[in-house]
C-alpha cells in the first residue's frame, strides 16, 4: 500500500536503505532485514516483517512504502514462456518475459518506456520514447515474476536476468546499475555475476564505466561487421562506431574474464550473406567473443523479412569454420509477442484502472 508522501523504499540500494533507516533513530541491521523480507521472500507489508519491533513497524506503516507496478495482462506461450504487461507510473506499460529452461529460468526486464536508439528493425524502437524506468520498476518487474512463478526462498524459478526487454539500459545508467547491485546482494536477489547479462547497442563510454561499477556480464548487438551497414541499422553507430566499441568489449572482457557475446539479428537480404560472415568473423577471431544469431522476429509495420534457416545455417557454418563460438538463439514466445524486439508494451484497449487490472489476470 502506497501511503501519500512516504518515502518508496524499493529500489534503495543496501547502503540507501541502512543510512535513511539509520536516520529515523534504528539499526543498520534492521535494513538488512528489510531487504530480506522483500527481496528473498517477497513480502510488500511492513506488518508481515516479523523480527522487526511493532515499534519500527508501526513507523515504517506511517513514513514508508513498497509499491510494485501493477499486472495488467499475463499472456503464456504454448512453449511455456510468460508476458507480462505491467502498468508504471504515469498511464503507461511495459512488458516482462520469463523464459523457462531445463538447466535455468531467465528473465528478461525492460529498462525504458520505449527507446530513442531507434534502430531499424525494433519495436520498441519504432514506438519512440517515453522514459527511464526507475530502481523500482525496474527491480519491481522482478518480484512480480517471482510472485506469478511461486517463489520461494528455497525454490527461486528466476535463476538469470537479461536486459533484454524494452529500452537501453546503458542510456539509463542510474537507475540500472542500483537495480543490478540489488540483484546481486546477499541481501537482495544473491545471484552471481554471470547470471545477469546487460544488452545494449553500444554506448562506449557506459560501457567503460560499467566495467569498474558492476561488471556482469555484457552482450553487444553488432548486427553488422561494417560501418556503412551498422550505420543504417544501429543508428548510435554514428557516434560510436565499430572501432571504438570493440575497443571498449575487449577492455571489459579483461576486467572480468570472460567473452562478450555479440549479438546478431538475422535479416533477409539485408546483413546475412556469406560475405558478411566472413567479416564478422574477421572481426571477431581470436578475441573474446561468442556470437549469437538471432532470427529477425517479425511485428506489425516492420519492414524486414527473417533470413531463412539455411541462410542462417550456412552463416553459422562459416563463423564455426572461423573457430568463432556461435550459437543461434531459439525464438521463445512469439506466439505471445515475446521475442526478442517485439516487445512494444501495446496496452491495446485494456482501461487502465485499478478495478480492471483485478480481473485482468487471465491467460491469454
Ligand atoms: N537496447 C538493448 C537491449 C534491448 S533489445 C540492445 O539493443 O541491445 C535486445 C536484443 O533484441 C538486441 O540484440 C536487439 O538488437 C534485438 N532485437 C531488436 N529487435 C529485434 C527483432 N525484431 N528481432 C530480433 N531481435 C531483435
Ligand atoms: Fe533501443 Fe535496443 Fe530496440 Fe535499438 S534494439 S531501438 S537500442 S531497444
Amino acid at each position: 500500500m502506497t501511503v501519500p508522501g512516504s518515502v518508496h523504499v524499493l529500489g534503495m540500494t543496501r547502503g540507501q536503505l541502512e543510512g535513511w533507516i539509520a536516520a529515523r533513530g534504528a539499526k543498520p541491521f534492521h535494513a538488512r532485514q528489510m531487504m530480506k523480507w522483500i527481496y528473498r521472500r517477497g513480502v510488500d507489508e511492513f506488518d508481515a516483517m516479523t523480527d522487526l519491533s511493532k515499534d519500527l513497524r508501526t513507523d515504517l506503516n506511517q513514513s514508508a512504502s513498497i509499491a510494485l507496478p501493477q499486472v495488467l495482462k499475463e499472456s503464456i506461450s504454448t512453449d511455456g514462456t510468460r508476458k507480462w504487461l505491467l502498468a508504471v507510473e504515469g498511464g503507461q506499460a511495459i512488458e516482462t518475459v520469463f523464459i523457462p529452461e531445463t538447466d535455468r529460468g531467465t528473465l528478461c526486464v525492460s529498462s525504458q518506456v520505449g527507446c530513442v536508439l531507434d534502430c531499424s528493425f525494433c519495436a520498441t524502437g519504432a514506438q519512440g520514447y517515453n522514459r527511464n524506468l526507475s530502481t523500482a520498476e525496474i527491480i519491481g518487474q522482478l518480484l512480480l515474476a517471482q510472485r506469478a512463478l511461486g517463489s520461494t526462498e528455497s525454490e527461486r524459478p528466476v535463476s538469470n536476468v537479461v536486459f533484454m526487454g524494452m529500452g537501453e539500459p546503458l542510456a539509463n545508467y542510474r537507475a540500472v546499475v542500483p537495480a543490478m547491485q540489488l540483484m546481486l546482494d546477499s541481501y537482495g536477489f544473491e545471484l552471481s555475476r554471470r547470471r545477469i547479462t546487460l544488452s545494449t547497442s553500444g554506448l562506449v563510454p557506459q560501457i567503460r564505466r560499467l566495467k569498474n561499477d558492476c561488471n556482469v556480464a555484457l552482450a553487444v548487438s553488432l548486427h553488422a561487421p561494417d560501418d556503412e551497414l551498422r550505420d543504417q541499422l544501429v543508428p548510435i553507430n554514428r557516434r560510436h562506431p565499430i572501432a571504438d566499441l570493440l575497443e571498449a568489449c575487449w577492455d571489459y572482457a579483461d576486467s572480468n574474464g570472460r567473452y562478450v557475446t555479440f549479438e546478431y539479428v538475422m535479416l533477409e537480404g539485408v546483413n546475412d550473406s556469406p560475405a558478411l560472415a566472413r567479416g564478422l568473423a574477421k572481426l571477431l577471431r581470436g578475441r573474446p567473443a561468442k556470437v549469437n544469431l538471432i532470427p529477425f522476429n517479425p511485428y506489425p509495420g516492420g519492414r524486414y523479412k527473417r533470413s531463412s534457416s539455411a541462410t542462417i545455417y550456412e552463416f553459422q557454418s562459416i563463423l564455426h569454420r572461423q573457430g568463432l563460438r556461435t550459437m543461434t538463439r531459439r525464438p521463445r514466445g512469439d506466439d505471445i509477442a515475446a521475442a526478442c524486439g517485439q516487445l512494444a508494451g501495446q496496452v491495446d484497449n485494456l482501461v487502465t484502472s485499478p478495478l480492471h487490472a483485478k480481473s485482468a489476470g487471465g491467460r491469454s
